[in-house]
C-alpha cells in the first residue's frame, strides 16, 4: 500500500467546503484592499531562498526540500512566498509599470519540519507583499487585512504583536550590545542558544527553554535602540492600529525566524491552538529586493498558514458553513426487472435530458447511474440534501406529467412535461 507523504495530508471532500470558503473570502478581502493576485512557481533555484530567507535560518539551514534535477541545476520546493515574489518582480520589471505594487498570493509551501497539530510539511499560505513605498501606513495595512480575515473567520481569541527591528545599522549595533551582555552568562544557555549566540544571537529570544528565557529576561531590547526614523514609523503603526481599533501588544522580543526584515515585524497569534499557535507573520523587508539584484524598492508583506487558521475555527466552532444542497433529484420510477430493460433505458433518456434542460437552468441535479431501486434513489435524494424530487415514469409519466416533491414540507403537485416554464419556477423557488 502506498500512502501520502508524512507530513502532507489529503483534503476531501467532506473538509473541502471550509478551504472553498476560506479561498472565496481571501480573494473578496484582497479585492476590498486592491491587491492583485500574483502565482508563482512552486520551484525555484535553490540560491535564492537562501540568499533571501538567510542561509543560518532554520528554513535555509535544515528544512528546504531541495534536489538536483536532471541538469544537475539545484532546486528548492518553496519554503515560503517572498523570495519567490520578489524574484517575478525584479525578473519582470514590475516596478517599472506601476510604483507601488500590492500583491497576494495563495500557494503550497514544503518545509520538512517535524509534523505535528497545525505544522506540516506541505502546508498552505496565502500572503501579501506591498512592493515600492516606505509608508508605515502600509506596515499597519498588512495587520489590518490579516485581522480582517481572521475576524470574519468569527476567530475570536487573537492576539496581535508587533515590534520594531530597526535599520541594519541599528540591529547590527543592538547586536554587540547583545553579545556584550550575554558574554559572561554563555556557558549557562542551552545548546541550541549558544549555537544561536554565533550564528543568529537574535533568535535567542525564541527559546522555549526555561534557561534561555531566565537569562533573556534581563536582556537589552532593540526597541531601546532605534532610530528615529524606525521609531516614528513604529508610532504611526501604533497609532494607526489604535485608530481602526484593533487590538494589539508590543512585544519587543518578537524577532521572527527570517533575515530579511527591517523595521516592522508582527504576529498574529490564537489561543486557541495549542504550541503552534502563530495563524500569521510578517513585517517590512526594504532591503531585500536589492540584496536579490533588483533596483532598491522598499517592500512589506506577511504570509498566514491555512491549516493553522481552519483548525483554529474548528477549535473555537466559529464557522457555521451551510450543508451542500442540490436543487433537483430525478428518479427513475419503474422496476429494474430484465424484462423492463427496454423501457428503462428509455426512462433514462428522458432522465438525462431533463438533468441537462435542468443544468441549463442552473440548477443543481442529480440523478441515478445505477441502477437503484426507487427506494435507494430516495435514500440518495435526501443524502444529497435535495430540495425537490422528480419523478420520471409510472402511470404519471405516460400521461404526459411528472411527479414533483419538495422534500422539505413533503409538498407533492403533477406538472406536465411540456410545462416547463411551470416547472422551472417551481424548482427555482
Ligand atoms: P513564516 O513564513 O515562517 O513566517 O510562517 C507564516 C505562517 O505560516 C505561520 O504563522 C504559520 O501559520 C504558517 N506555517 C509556517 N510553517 C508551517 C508549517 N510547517 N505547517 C503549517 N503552517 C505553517
Amino acid at each position: 500500500m502506498i500512502k501520502a507523504i508524512t507530513g502532507t495530508k489529503d483534503i476531501l471532500p467532506s473538509d473541502v467546503s471550509r478551504w472553498q470558503y476560506l479561498e472565496k473570502l481571501l480573494r473578496e478581502t484582497f479585492q476590498l484592499f486592491n491587491y492583485k493576485e500574483i502565482r508563482t512557481p512552486i520551484f525555484e533555484e535553490t540560491g535564492l531562498f537562501a540568499r533571501s530567507i538567510g542561509e543560518e535560518t532554520d528554513i535555509v539551514s535544515k528544512e528546504m526540500y531541495t534536489f538536483k534535477d536532471r541538469s544537475e541545476t539545484s532546486i528548492t520546493l518553496r519554503p515560503e512566498n517572498t523570495a519567490g515574489v520578489v524574484r517575478s518582480f525584479i525578473e519582470q520589471s514590475l516596478g517599472a509599470q506601476q510604483s507601488l505594487n500590492k500583491l497576494y498570493y495563495i500557494g503550497s509551501m514544503f518545509r520538512q519540519e517535524r509534523p505535528q497539530a497545525g505544522r506540516l510539511r506541505q502546508f498552505h499560505q496565502f500572503g501579501a507583499e506591498a512592493l515600492g513605498s516606505t509608508s508605515p501606513l502600509l506596515d499597519a495595512e498588512m495587520i489590518q487585512i490579516a485581522f480582517h480575515i481572521l475576524k470574519n473567520l468569527g476567530l475570536k481569541n487573537l492576539v496581535v504583536k508587533i515590534n520594531s527591528l530597526g535599520i541594519p545599522e541599528v540591529r547590527e549595533n543592538y547586536k554587540n550590545v547583545l553579545r556584550d551582555f550575554l558574554m559572561d552568562k554563555k556557558d549557562k544557555l542551552s545548546e541550541e542558544s549558544r549555537k544561536r549566540f554565533e550564528t543568529n544571537i537574535l533568535r535567542i529570544f525564541d527559546s522555549k527553554i526555561e534557561v534561555d528565557q531566565t537569562i533573556m529576561k534581563d536582556a537589552p531590547l532593540l526597541i531601546d535602540y532605534l532610530d528615529t526614523q524606525s521609531k516614528s514609523d513604529f508610532d504611526v503603526v501604533e497609532n494607526y492600529l489604535t485608530r481602526v481599533s484593533i487590538p494589539f501588544e508590543v512585544d519587543p522580543t518578537l524577532v521572527r525566524g527570517l533575515d530579511y526584515y527591517t523595521k516592522t515585524t508582527f504576529e498574529i497569534v490564537s489561543g486557541s491552538v495549542g504550541s503552534q499557535s502563530a495563524l500569521c507573520g510578517g513585517g517590512r523587508y526594504d532591503l531585500l529586493v536589492e540584496e536579490l539584484g533588483g533596483k532598491a524598492t522598499p517592500g512589506v508583506g506577511f504570509a498566514a498558514g491555512m491549516e493553522r487558521i481552519l483548525l483554529a475555527c474548528e477549535n473555537e466552532k466559529s464557522l457555521n458553513l451551510p450543508a451542500d444542497l442540490i436543487d433537483v433529484y430525478l428518479i427513475r420510477v419503474d422496476s429494474n426487472s430484465e424484462e423492463q430493460l427496454d423501457v428503462n433505458l428509455k426512462l433514462d433518456l428522458e432522465v438525462a435530458n431533463l438533468a441537462s434542460m435542468f443544468r441549463r437552468e442552473n440548477l443543481i441535479c442529480e440523478y441515478d447511474y445505477l441502477n437503484r431501486s426507487v427506494k435507494a434513489q430516495m435514500r440518495e435524494a435526501n443524502k444529497y440534501n435535495a430540495k425537490f424530487v422528480v419523478f420520471v415514469g409510472g402511470d404519471e409519466f405516460k400521461n404526459g406529467e411528472l411527479n414533483v416533491k419538495n422534500l422539505a414540507n413533503g409538498d407533492q403537485q403533477l406538472i406536465k412535461i411540456e410545462d416547463f416554464e411551470k416547472l422551472k419556477s417551481l424548482l427555482k423557488n
